[in-house]
């Protein structure tokens, strides 16, 4: 049985859909996936990102500043793409990803960095009353902290505690689980604790896959069963209502 599904996080606009992207598309279509949200993560990609959303109806954007880049990133650079991201904010139905990535970033003057512009962004989020999408990497409690009082936040891709997925739970926002529940025990575990009410899928495609390769948008679906199992329910049940939380959430 197929089911109406949305990706909520994807990178079609990456080099390795270069081959086959439109084909990739029409895969996700036929799989159900009826949108999918295409997150920028820097000058370039925010600007890919704007190319699909207006090429494709069912394809959204969100315009984000990731934080690996913010480390070593020159501060004209950083600004320039924050006012690409208030300059394009009407056509994104979300501003991110951005965040605190504190994994690959040791360096106590890197993470201030980081700190310092995922605040900027997070203002533009309020300005704007967008959603904010959030990568957060060792740092989830921070970005929460940072973000809370926001009217929407969506963890993209959590991976963190159980016990900040419950303040985020409590705060009102959304915790994205990828396609690693799959395969992942922690990524499991956290499917199996997070309320449906503050569900959304995602593929973070092409990383992840829970096939072999590279991910795609149209492998969100393998998440579905996998996740009705876990909790117990119908697969109809995650479908629609993760379909409706993103919906929600982004305003789509
Ligand atoms: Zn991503």
């Amino acid at each position: 049985m197929q089911y109406e599904i949305i990706d909520s996080h994807c990178h079609l606009d990456f080099p390795r859909f270069d081959r086959d992207r439109k084909e990739a598309i029409e895969r996700a279509r036929q799989s159900g996936v009826i949108r999918m949200i295409n997150s920028g993560i820097d000058y370039s990609t925010n600007a890919a990102s704007l190319e699909l959303a207006r090429r494709y109806g069912f394809i959204h954007a969100t315009l984000g500043l990731s934080p690996q880049m913010v480390p070593h990133a020159s501060e004209e650079k950083i600004s320039q793409i924050l006012s690409q991201i208030e300059r394009n904010i009407d056509r994104a139905v979300g501003v991110g990803e951005a965040g605190l990535d504190f994994h690959y970033c040791e360096t106590e003057v890197g993470r201030l960095k980081q700190t310092e512009v995922f605040r900027k962004v997070i203002e533009i989020a309020r300005k704007y009353g967008k959603p904010l999408v959030i990568h957060g990497r060792e740092a989830e409690d921070m970005a929460l902290q940072l973000s809370r009082d926001l009217d929407t936040v969506v963890f993209h891709c959590y991976g963190g505690s159980l016990e900040t997925m419950q303040q985020i739970v409590d705060a009102g926002h959304f915790v994205s689980v990828p396609t690693l529940v799959c395969f992942s025990e922690h990524h499991q575990s956290i499917a199996k604790h997070l309320p449906l009410e503050n569900m959304l899928i995602e593929t973070d495609s092409p990383y992840l896959s829970p096939r072999k390769g590279r991910n795609e948008p149209a492998f969100v679906a393998d998440s579905v069963p996998q996740i009705a199992a876990l909790k117990g329910i119908e697969a109809s049940e995650v479908a629609e209502t993760t379909m409706k939380n993103t919906r929600r959430a982004f305003g789509i």
